[in-house]
């Protein structure tokens, strides 16, 4: 799962619902008398303020329910919006420098210009794998498409 499976319309549909909502932070109470819920206030043992009452049906009288309402609250969510929104940006941007690089005659970006190789250190004569590039196997470049292939 990556944030580039949100679109930008659902991403803006998540946020306008956001915005339109009790700004938050949002906190979730019980009591042994009534029913979980959530308010906007701190210190809100009578519920005076409480944004939604859940439902006492699950197993655990909808405290879960309750948690997870007052944890997905409004600052929260618009915090993930805008870090999915910052992946895509920062997808689309290596997109477009990893096709550069592979589309470039500058023969560093060049994928092909990076093999592993045996490397003897001479002072030593303890053997290793470096790239042709000349950093220790696998480089930098040859790590980030491994991780672009990992997908
Ligand atoms: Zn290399």
């Amino acid at each position: 799962m990556t944030a580039s499976e949100f679109t930008g319309e659902q991403l803006d549909q998540l946020e306008t619902a956001t915005q339109a909502a009790t700004a938050g932070p949002w906190h979730p109470y019980f009591t042994t008398q009534g029913d979980p819920y959530v308010s906007d206030r701190e210190n809100d043992m009578r519920g005076m303020h409480r944004l939604a009452t859940v439902a006492t049906s699950p197993e655990d009288y909808g405290r879960a329910n309750a948690i997870h309402m007052a944890a997905f609250d409004p600052p929260t969510a618009l915090k993930l919006v805008a870090a999915a929104r910052r992946e895509q940006q920062l997808a689309a941007a290596t997109s477009r420098l990893v096709e550069w690089l592979r589309n470039s005659s500058w023969s560093p970006g060049r994928l092909e210009n990076h093999e592993p190789q045996h490397h003897t250190e001479l002072s030593t004569m303890k053997t290793s794998m470096i790239c042709r590039c000349g950093e220790v196997w696998p480089c930098p470049l040859v790590q980030f498409h491994q991780t672009l292939d990992a997908d």
